[in-house]
């Protein structure tokens, strides 16, 4: 199935046309289990089957834009997430991040181009134990060269964006599900990048702690592309459409996912 990258949402006011980032006709496929090796193709066996992930998709994502990434378990959100983070080159097909192809950089051109413009959130938040929430968050300027009294005071900016200010020198263990949760979005944001991904953000959290993050979300798209994967419902509300994948293909993008209004008790 062949999905042309649709236009840009006319619901969001802020929104520019002009896609910040575009993947087209990805395909993505996966080689399991291990080759038969010599002595296994002498007794006839063959090649592992491939797993195809994702089949003909195509993608766009204006700035300014929440695009909700919806489906089962094994549809292929997280592949697709990755291919479009730059973090995984599809198979076949092109991912354009403004104007530059990702397929056309070096691994580590890569590397830096995700440093640089992509801020990235997994479910189990992915951070490190031994450090502060301050040292987290700043962990990505250490990459980027930049100066230990900047990157100190840029976390401490941002830890206090995400309403964490009273935490900055606790360890991930000694915060709540929803406190790491905000650690990552803010060390997501430290570079100041203009794509952010999140793979099921709210996945490990409470309802109510889940509403806290997804208000978060909001503000960090105001002048950035957000795309979030999720299948929970309530999370998807606060995309401006919704792109439903089914076994590695778009079935379905819409438009105004029911209300993209929620509210958050005592705020
Ligand atoms: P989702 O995030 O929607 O649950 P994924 O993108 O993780 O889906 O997976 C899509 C399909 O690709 C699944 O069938 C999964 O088993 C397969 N897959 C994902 N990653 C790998 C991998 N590294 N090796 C082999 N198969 C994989
Ligand atoms: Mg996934």
């Amino acid at each position: 199935m062949t999905v042309q990258p649709s236009p840009a949402s006319s619901t969001g006011e802020s929104t520019d046309t002009t896609p910040m980032i575009v993947g087209r006709n990805l395909q993505k496929e996966y080689k399991r289990g291990s080759e038969p090796g010599r002595i296994g193709r002498l007794l006839g066996r063959s090649d592992p089957p491939a797993v195809r992930a994702l089949d003909e998709v195509s993608i766009s994502v204006a700035n300014g834009e929440i695009v909700g990434l919806a489906g089962p378990s094994g549809s292929g959100k997280s592949t697709l997430l990755h291919i479009l983070a730059g973090l995984e080159l599809p198979t076949e097909g092109t991912v354009t991040f403004q104007e530059t192809a990702l397929n056309s950089l070096s691994r580590r051109e890569r590397t830096r181009h995700r440093l640089e413009h992509v801020g990235v959130i997994f479910q189990h938040f992915h951070l490190l134990k031994s450090l502060s929430a301050r040292a987290n968050v700043a962990l990505p300027l250490v990459e980027l060269g930049v100066s230990k009294s900047e990157r100190r005071q840029r976390a401490t900016a941002l830890l206090e964006r995400v309403g964490l200010e009273d935490r900055i020198t606790h360890r991930p263990g000694e915060l709540s599900g929803g406190e790491q949760q905000r650690v990552a979005i803010a060390r997501a944001l430290v570079t100041d990048p203009k794509l952010v991904v999140a793979d099921e953000p709210t996945g490990e959290l409470d309802s109510e702690t889940g509403k806290r993050v997804l208000n978060e979300f909001r503000r960090v798209a105001e002048d950035r592309a957000v795309i979030l994967a999720s299948h929970d419902r309530p999370t998807l509300r606060i995309a401006d459409r919704v792109v439903r994948l089914q076994d590695g293909t778009i079935s379905d993008q819409e438009t105004e996912f029911e209300s993209t209004s929620i509210h958050t008790q005592g705020e």
